[in-house]
């Protein structure tokens, strides 16, 4: 059987014996029903790995003993996403799809199309929402990075790294600086507005085209992080 990967956030470096995390414990007893002896793999979401055995798991709790503490090497993909609030579900598949692929960061933007900006209540509702499908997919995906998820910003509020990028469909292909790290900004199902492409590139956004059909917001993320991905040599 495949050693169970959970991810384990305040766990810090604590060595030694270790009772879990509520969450944690709910896997671990209601759904893959574990016992004692069983060994886990927990991680920080920070390039920490510990490998660890279930010394007692009973209905409140479960415990373990820490086996030994490694460093993962660091495969992240030196990206922010920086995708527009599209429909939710559509959404939450590219916040899976870029954790997948290692993104560093991811900065949910809101855009003169976009459809119905949250409201500041809901906010902390999505985020962890949002979180929690970072979290999964680092746990199934063996990603040991967990992308840091931003607040959502106003796209003109945003704050623009060195190297920023625009997919757009009528630009052409775009060569990267790759020992630079980059914002790639993706439009909601509307597109950018034309005043928006016109202040990014005044900004010195670089234009980049994903092919010749026009994608859905979440394709063109996947696409978008796959290409930078090459050009970064992950593949
Ligand atoms: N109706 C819009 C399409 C929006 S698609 C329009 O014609 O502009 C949603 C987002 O996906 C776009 O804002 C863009 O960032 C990205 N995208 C989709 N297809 C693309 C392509 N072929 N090249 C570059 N970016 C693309």
């Amino acid at each position: 059987m495949r050693i169970p990967r959970l991810y384990a956030d305040t766990f810090g470096y604590a060595a030694g014996e270790v009772v879990l995390h509520e969450r944690n414990h709910h896997y671990l007893s209601r759904v893959l029903r574990a016992k004692t002896e069983q060994t886990i793999e927990l991680f920080d979401g920070n390039g920490c790995v510990y490998h660890a055995i279930i010394t007692d798991i009973n209905k409140r709790e479960t415990t373990v003993q820490i086996l030994d503490i490694s460093e993962a090497p660091d495969h992240r993909l030196p990206v922010t996403l920086g995708l527009a609030l599209i429909k939710s579900d559509r959404f939450d598949l590219a916040l899976q799809k870029a954790a997948e692929l290692g993104v560093t960061a991811i900065q949910p933007i809101i855009t003169q199309f976009t459809d119905s900006p949250l409201k500041a209540d809901r906010l902390e509702k999505k985020r962890s929402h949002w979180q929690e499908i970072l979290v999964s997919a680092c746990e199934q995906s063996e990603n040991n990075w967990l992308p840091q998820l931003h607040k959502p910003v106003h796209l003109n509020e945003l704050a623009l790294p060195e190297q920023a990028i625009v997919a757009h469909p009528s630009a052409v292909s775009v060569q990267i600086n790759s020992a630079q790290e980059s914002l790639l900004l993706i439009g909601p199902e509307g597109g950018f507005s034309d005043a928006e492409i016109d202040a990014l590139l005044k900004k010195q956004v670089k234009p980049m085209s994903l092919g010749p059909r026009i994608l859905r917001a979440e394709t063109a993320a996947i696409v978008g992080l796959t290409l930078l991905g090459q050009q970064y040599g992950q593949y």
